[in-house]
Parts: C-alpha cells; structure tokens; sequence
C-alpha cells in the first residue's frame, strides 16, 4: 500500500510539470482491495506525503481522522462501482481540455486518434457542480464505452488498468484537445467516416500491444 501511495503522488507531481493541472487542481485516484486510494482535497501536488492519500470504500466509507479525500471521491467511486475495468482515475484540468469543455462541446472524428479514448469521439459530460452525486451521472453518462470524456466547464476525466496508461490517456486527450482548437481555426475540419473510424478502433487494438 506504501508503494501505491508514493505512485499516486508521483503521478499527482507530474500533472503539475507535464502541465496537465496547476497547483492543487485535478485528483488521481487507484482502485485498491474493495475500495480505492485517493488525493487529498485541496493540498498542493508539490507538498503530498503517503499519509494525505486517503482510503475510500467501494460504498463511500472512509476515515475521518485520516483526512479529507478529493471533493470529487464520488465520481471516482462511481467509476469504479460502475465499471470494472477501470483501475486507475485522473482527472485535469488540462488547458485545451478544458477550453473545448466551456463550448459545452465533446471532440469529433476530425483526427483518427479521437479513438484512443474506444470510441468515435470524445464526449462532453453535461456541467454540474463539482463533487456533486450530479456530475458524477453526467460522467458516467459521457463515459458509456469510453475511457475518457471532457466536463463541461471544467475539464477532463481519463481511467485505465493502470496509473501510467490512465495519465497516458489523460495526455492524448489534452494534446487531441488543442489539434481540434487548432484546426478550427483554418474553419470547420473534415470529419473522419463512421466506417473510417471502425477500421481505426479495430487497428487501434492491436496497435498498443505491438
Ligand atoms: P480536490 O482538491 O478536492 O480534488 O478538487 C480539485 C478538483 O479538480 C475539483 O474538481
Ligand atoms: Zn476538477
């Protein structure tokens, strides 16, 4: 459990120097015996130590002496209760991520890498206040056959089966994010077919493994 701590923190500084949260924004969460780990609520990435992560029970229990977890445990316990696959949580608030979310807008096909997140596009997650049981139906919501979605007006979600392929997908989808401001700006960008995007997904499986 020491070594899952120190790898939720390792994790949590890098989404300060890879520049996908500043300062305390976000949280990181790894599923963990029948419940999960998580970031504190509030703490500077920069000043975590093993004992600010916090234990969240599958069903929502944790101990008040061992410190407040993320204001977003919810929709990290959701995810996990929902979806088996997922191991591991982050959640930024990427710049270009985030600019898409204030549109109210997900990501289109414009590029064939909108597939890393499974499917034929990145949804949008409707707005709701944060660390609200709310929000946590819209994400659940956007993430239907996805392992990423945008939060309207607030950021971005990404889980894996692991912390490093999570973070991973957190990254494309900030870099997926600031392709799609960019393009739009030559205008409207020429949207990949459906069955374009079959093809993609089903290359796309084989492609991580080799
Ligand atoms: P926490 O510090 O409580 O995790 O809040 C950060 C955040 O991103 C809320 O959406
Ligand atoms: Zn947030």
């Amino acid at each position: 459990m020491k070594n899952l701590r120190s790898e939720i923190i390792k994790y949590s500084k890098m989404l300060n120097s890879k520049k996908l949260s500043a300062l305390r924004s976000g949280n990181i969460s790894l599923r963990y015996k029948n419940g999960f780990l998580i970031t504190p609520s509030g703490k500077k990435y920069l000043s975590l130590k093993n004992k600010d992560i916090v234990f969240v029970s599958l069903n929502g229990r944790y101990d008040k002496k061992s410190g407040s977890p993320s204001s977003e445990w919810k929709f990290h316990q959701d995810i996990y209760n929902s979806i088996k696959q997922a191991k591991a949580i982050v959640h930024a608030h990427s710049t270009n991520a985030t600019a898409v979310s204030c549109h109210k807008k997900g990501i289109p096909p414009f590029h064939y890498m909108v597939a890393m997140a499974g499917g034929h596009d990145i949804k949008c997650a409707s707005y709701a206040t944060y660390g609200t049981r709310e929000l946590s139906k819209n994400i659940l919501k956007a993430l239907k056959d996805r392992k990423a979605c945008l939060i309207a007006n607030h950021g971005q979600i990404a889980f894996e089966e692991n912390l490093s392929k999570a973070f991973e997908l957190a990254e494309e989808v900030e870099n997926i994010s600031l392709q799609y401001i960019t393009s739009l700006k030559l205008g409207k960008p020429k949207i990949l077919s459906f069955k374009e995007m079959n093809r993609v997904l089903s290359k796309a499986k084989n492609y991580k493994k080799g």
